[in-house]
């Protein structure tokens, strides 16, 4: 008796049969959060995917200040990519709370669009959680909106300090837990990296 194939064998036994079990298809959310890098990054990943499989995909960018980044440059124009760039395309931060909570509710707008389009297989809503924590955003609205998405949309939400009850909605959660950053060594955002 091979003590390493039987345990290898028990192992694949187990693995077997939970992928027998998950025999479901459902439109996911997922959740990203937490300190640490690569929410965004991994968000645009799974765009990546899902356009690659031809499934139609939105975008929508909740963005604290403008940044020409490297994935809006790949990603904008290309067929089946719906790209919006919420609050006008310049920073939420413009020292007007009012102004600032009227953009995001318009923004919201559009979003509801989105999450009301079945055609839509994937839909990104990236740094939700900013516009949310600054109270710009009803959370039973976008709770309700979410849940009321097509049954096959995936939603994808990333952003730090996301609150607990869209955690508890979420099927999937992610927290990026900050162990260390180059920024803090004095290394400025590089590209390619970090836009
Ligand atoms: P990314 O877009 O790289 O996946 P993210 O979405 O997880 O990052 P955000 O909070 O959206 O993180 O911040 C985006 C920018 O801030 C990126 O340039 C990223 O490298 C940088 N960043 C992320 N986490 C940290 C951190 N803990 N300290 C300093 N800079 C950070
Ligand atoms: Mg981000």
């Amino acid at each position: 008796m091979d003590p390493y194939r039987d345990r290898m064998q028990r192992k694949k036994a187990i693995v077997d049969a939970a992928i027998a079990r998950a025999d479901r298809d459902q439109g996911l959310l997922l959740v990203l959060t937490g300190n640490g890098k690569g929410k965004s990054s991994s968000a645009f990943g799974m765009v990546a995917r899902a356009l690659g499989h031809g499934m139609k995909v939105g975008v929508a960018q909740f963005i604290k200040g403008r940044r020409d980044t490297g994935e809006e440059a790949f990603f904008r124009d290309r067929p089946g990519l719906t790209w919006l760039v919420l609050g006008g395309g310049f920073t939420w931060e413009t020292q007007d709370p009012v102004h600032d909570a009227e953009l995001a509710r318009q923004g919201w707008e559009r979003v509801q669009e989105m999450l009301r389009d079945p055609a839509l297989g994937l839909v990104v809503l990236d740094e939700l959680t900013y516009p949310l924590r600054q109270g710009w955003l009803d959370l039973g609205q976008v709770l309700a909106d979410i849940q009321a998405r097509p049954p096959l949309q995936h939603l994808v939400i990333t952003g730090r300090g996301a609150p607990e009850a869209l955690l508890t909605a979420a099927d999937t959660v992610t927290e990026m837990r900050d162990i260390k950053h180059a920024f803090r060594a004095g290394v400025r955002a590089q590209k390619g990296v970090d836009l």
